[in-house]
């Protein structure tokens, strides 16, 4: 059976892997020259590294993931201590640990594991067409290749997307923009072994360790799309949005590289139900484009990988038929995960200021078990248990 691989992002590399480990004939192909990822880390939750387990690569993404025992949200002003608990009952509850990665890492790591051999990069998919038998990918130099199936990993902007539905839904701007990027682990900010969010105004400042002793840092502020970017601002504009903050918010914004920040206007896709039309079907973003809120994008990414896989492999009724089953596996669950980072995301973002104010006063009294709980009903009905 040959396979079609659109992107050559986590959820592209991770259908890769699992379809070659059922002995299907997988090429990938991606639009860009050179890999780049977009974002400096990500947090790959229990349910994500179960998936990357299950692939064989529990040694490898264990060594990537940062040390994150603990979680604090912290009054942004005052720096004082609103919430502070041990992840332990977490992992406990699912049966394995997060780890927050550098996507840099993740994503040399998928595709070591994949084989770079059969990666084609500069290729940008312009149109698909499927005649019933095969499916053949047209690219913008004009060469084309041929399938039995064609999967759309082609991310939030997906030109796959639109082959399947038919037509091509709008992104829907969330409302606030992220800064991201790394620095050296500094106690001075945060303890070395916690995520630390800081909290006010409806903006977040957020540290979490990753490998190599650094932190992935990120800074959201709730502001209109469309401003100018230039990063040489950056430190001064944080400067701005975050003045009067408390200490370790200012050391922090003292640190960072504008050259490796990376800049964000958070968007999703209202979520739909089709991820399969004949022999093509959507992957990842291209099929589920979400806010960042809960941390879950890049997890239901690979945990779609993993149902795709089982899906081909277990029905025999033909490709057709198993990429129905794949897509009825998926998008509740997907279609859940959108619209419950759609609301973490209007609470931690003041789309209501009231509704904000009194989420910092839950905080205060928090021990940990509702955010501890929160977490393992993201996790809860990944395909893995
Ligand atoms: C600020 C931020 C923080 C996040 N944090 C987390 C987190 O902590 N945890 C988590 O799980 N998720 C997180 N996410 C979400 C996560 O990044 C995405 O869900 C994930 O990257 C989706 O993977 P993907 O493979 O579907 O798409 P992508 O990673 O976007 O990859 C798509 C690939 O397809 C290629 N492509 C696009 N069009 C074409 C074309 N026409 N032809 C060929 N190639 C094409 C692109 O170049 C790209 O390489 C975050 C997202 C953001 C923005």
């Amino acid at each position: 059976m040959k396979v079609i691989i659109i992107g050559a992002g986590m959820g592209g590399l991770s259908a890769g892997i699992a379809l070659k480990r059922i002995g299907y004939d997988v090429e990938i192909y991606e639009q860009v020259l050179e890999i780049r990822p977009v974002g400096a880390a990500i947090s790959v939750w229990s349910n994500g590294v179960k998936c990357l387990n299950y692939l064989g690569l529990e040694r490898e993404t264990a060594a990537l993931g940062g040390q994150m025992d603990s979680m604090a949200y912290m009054d942004g002003h005052t720096g004082e201590v609103m919430t502070q608990f041990s992840l332990q009952p977490l992992v406990e509850a699912v049966g394995q640990r997060p780890y927050p990665v550098s996507r840099a890492a993740l994503q040399f790591m998928l595709m070591d594991a994949f084989g770079r051999d059969r990666i084609h990069l500069g290729m940008k998919l312009t149109q698909v067409h499927d005649d019933g038998q095969q499916v053949t990918a047209t690219f913008a130099d004009g060469s084309t290749a041929t399938g039995d199936l064609l999967i759309g990993a082609d991310g939030t902007h997906s030109t796959v997307r639109a082959h399947v539905l038919g037509s091509q839904p709008e992104r829907r701007y969330a409302g606030y923009v992220n800064w991201n990027g790394l620095v050296d682990i500094d106690e001075r900010i945060a303890p070395a072994t916690q995520w630390t969010t800081f909290v006010g105004e409806g903006k977040r400042v957020s540290v979490m360790p990753i490998a190599g002793g650094r932190f992935y840092f990120f800074f959201d502020v709730p502001l209109p799309t469309g401003l100018p970017n230039d990063r040489a601002t950056y430190p001064a504009l944080l400067g701005e949005y975050f003045k009067g903050w408390a200490e370790p918010v200012q050391r922090l914004i003292g640190q960072i590289d504008p050259q490796t920040t990376n800049r964000v206007e958070i968007h999703d896709i209202e979520p739909f139900m089709q991820f399969a039309r004949g022999r093509v079907a959507l992957l990842g973003d291209a099929g589920h484009s979400t806010t960042p809120d809960i941390g879950q994008g890049g997890c239901a990414a690979m945990e779609d990988a993993v149902v795709l896989a089982i899906a081909l492999q277990t029905n025999t009724l033909g490709v057709e038929d198993a990429l129905v089953r794949y897509q009825n596996k998926r998008n509740e669950r997907t279609a859940e995960l959108v619209l419950r980072a759609r609301r973490r995301c209007d609470v931690t973002h003041a789309k209501d200021p009231e509704v904000t104010q009194r989420w910092y006063e839950e905080l205060r009294r928090e021990d940990g078990s509702n955010v501890i709980r929160g977490i393992i009903s993201n996790i809860e009905g990944n395909p893995l248990g």
